[in-house]
């Protein structure tokens, strides 16, 4: 059998073409464009020498420059390296480098860092739409003058059609390897739910495209729905709400951050889109959080787990059965999610019902591998299971609960404590709007648990709030998981997929309290 992740496109291409795939900003691009523009991308490419099996590179922000080279190059046989927007020149030119990228592709504000990692590694760099005063060629002017190519070139299932890079929080950046049969797999099982996306629906594109969320869930299930994606070069609380009643947003997918920020613009601005669905992910989506968007927005929320080594969707709450928030819901049509034994390295020892261990994976949305690293591969896939690196619990009914990444667990003299769970508390302090709990390290206990805070618009940040705080958490969990010390914050150090970057609130909490 052969098949292509391109096909997501061509398909919804065939049967819709008029249909409204793309709008940013005051462009409106249907089915039928985007694919001609990539197909027209597809056949600049390959003029330039780029074919089946081959690397690409791509450095885009959310315009229809990224969807449109993203399917040009599958369209080729050749495979997509798409690269994170915020990084810097060298962390780009290690991905080009490690990659084997044979082209980077590259627009508008991206260009500076974009061109110095390209030469830094030594690739050819191609610029996208606007490009004045850029070194590299123009891909839209080769393109302008391509005769596109017709048809997807067609793959093997298990060939490689995205290398996409960690975010490298433990260390250099990895390089996930998903199959054409990954990301395919991934799309239609999600898709397949009752709720899943309709060619009516209009999904608001704020998670960025580089990302495994708002490019598998994203735009991948939109696509091949046949619906319409509004994008949003970048998000803002304003913006999201303003975009969602312009174009009439019925589907939303954001990570946790992004609801709290969408709540405190609602609070300032009646208007409400209409939303039918909305999907979280990414990170722990509180569950006041959640309450709040539901009665605010009048519409579900199903949370869903997912790592970009998984596709990445693992489980989610979708309507088959009954939703329980504060869990992540059952595995996707064809997928395992077990917890087994932590801390055993080589073996996989599966744990029952009730128990905490480490989530592990099993089924199509299983990545091939990292890229040249033996080591981590083997590491990550033990047995046939994926290792997560996550804590977790099932119940008896199958619903998984995500406890915490195996990383963040703090040891406070000897127990256990999950942020996660102290985090949970304290966001439903009346005067909390977002709340991160870290380890710092102790003299006496091993570490020592600390908590930062955003407090809600409106509430003064003085140490009688942290007192509050402290005594909140008191009185609903054990002692020994409450924070000994609250510090307020504006704002959370955020990662690029909307991750609290919990190692630089360790490292500025840990220089300060010394
Ligand atoms: P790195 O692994 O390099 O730090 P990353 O965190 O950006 O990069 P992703 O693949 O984006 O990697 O994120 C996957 C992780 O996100 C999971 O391992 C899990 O810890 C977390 N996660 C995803 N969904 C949820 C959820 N619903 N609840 C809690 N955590 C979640």
């Amino acid at each position: 059998a052969t098949l292509s992740v391109a096909d997501v496109l061509a398909d919804s291409a065939t049967r819709c073409p008029g249909r409204t795939a793309l709008v940013a900003g005051h462009q409106r691009l249907s089915y039928g464009d985007l694919w001609l523009a990539a197909r027209r991308y597809a056949a600049a490419l390959r003029e330039e020498g780029i074919g089946p099996g081959d690397r690409v590179a791509l450095l885009l922000s959310n315009t229809p420059a990224f969807p449109t080279a993203y399917f040009g190059v599958l369209a080729l046989g050749a495979t997509v390296v798409p690269v994170n927007a915020l990084l810097k020149a060298d962390e780009i030119a290690y991905i080009l480098r490690h990659s084997g990228a044979r082209a980077l592709l590259c627009a508008g504000s991206l260009l500076g860092e974009g061109e110095r990692a390209a030469n830094r590694a030594e690739v050819p760099l191609l610029t996208v739409e606007a490009d004045d005063g850029a070194s590299g060629a123009a891909l839209d002017t080769l393109a302008a003058r391509a005769t596109p190519v017709e048809t997807p070139v067609p793959r093997a299932p298990d060939d490689t059609a995205l290398i996409l890079y960690t975010s490298g929080t433990t260390g250099r950046p990895k390089g996930v390897m998903l199959s054409h049969l990954n990301v395919l797999l991934n799309i239609d099982t999600t898709m397949l739910s009752p709720f899943a996306m309709h060619t009516d629906d209009v999904l608001l594109g704020c998670l960025p495209l580089f990302h495994t969320f708002g490019q598998v869930c994203g735009m991948g299930t939109c696509f091949r729905a046949g619906a319409t994606l509004a994008l949003m070069p970048r998000f803002t609380p304003d913006g999201a709400l303003d975009l969602m009643v312009r174009e009439g947003c019925t589907v939303l997918m954001g990570v946790p951050t992004m609801y709290i920020a969408l709540l405190e613009a609602a609070a300032a601005d009646a208007r409400r889109p209409p939303l039918a669905r909305a999907y979280s992910g990414g990170a722990a989506l509180p569950v006041r959080v959640l309450q709040d968007f539901e009665t605010t927005f009048g519409c579900p929320v199903y949370e869903g787990y997912g790592l970009t080594e998984t596709s990445p969707c693992v489980t989610y709450n979708q309507s088959a059965w009954p939703r329980r928030p504060g869990t992540v819901g059952k595995p996707i049509r064809g997928v395992e999610a077990e917890i087994a034994r932590a801390g055993t390295e080589h073996e996989i020892v599966l744990l029952p019902p009730g128990e905490v261990g480490e989530i592990v994976v099993r089924g199509h949305n299983v990545m091939i591998g990292y890229l040249d690293d033996p080591a981590a591969t083997a590491a990550a896939l033990v047995d046939g299971w994926f290792r997560s690196g996550d804590l977790g619990m099932k119940d008896a009914e199958g619903y998984l609960t995500i406890v915490d990444r195996k990383k963040d667990m703090i040891v406070r003299g000897g127990y256990n404590v999950y942020p996660r769970e102290v985090e949970e508390v304290l966001s439903r302090h009346p005067s909390v709007a977002q709340a991160a709990v870290i380890g710092v390290p102790d003299a006496r206990y091993g570490q020592e648990i600390h908590a930062v805070i955003v407090p809600r618009p409106g509430a003064a940040p003085h140490a009688s709030l942290a007192a509050d705080i402290i005594a909140w958490s008191r009185r609903r969990i054990a002692s020994y998981k409450c924070p000994r010390r609250v510090e307020f914050a504006a704002a959370l150090p955020l990662g690029p997929s909307g991750k609290v970057l919990k190692r630089e609130l360790v490292a500025l909490l840990g220089a300060g309290t010394g």
